[in-house]
């Protein structure tokens, strides 16, 4: 079964739960979440890292959870980004 993220649609109005996202396993049968268990906000849906490993929203997701990204010099002026 797959895991979903889920977080806050709007920030103001979340519990400490749903404001820094978090994650639930779901049936894919299952109905998508529209409110936060907890408190009841509007949540989205959040798409997973492994589903879009490139994507914006993957990079968005990966640093909000670390907090901050590194970068690595891999190279004459080059950097990588470690998470
Ligand atoms: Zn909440």
């Amino acid at each position: 079964m797959p895991n979903y993220v889920y977080e806050a649609k709007n920030a103001k109005e979340s519990c400490p739960k749903c404001r820094d996202g978090f994650e639930i396993v779901q049936k894919i049968s299952d109905a998508k979440l529209t409110h936060c268990p907890d408190c009841g906000a509007e949540i989205i849906r959040v798409i997973q890292p492994s589903a879009l490993m490139h994507s914006k929203t993957d990079l968005h997701y990966r640093a909000k959870r670390a907090g901050f990204h590194t970068l690595k010099r891999v190279g004459k002026g080059e950097y990588e980004k470690m998470y």
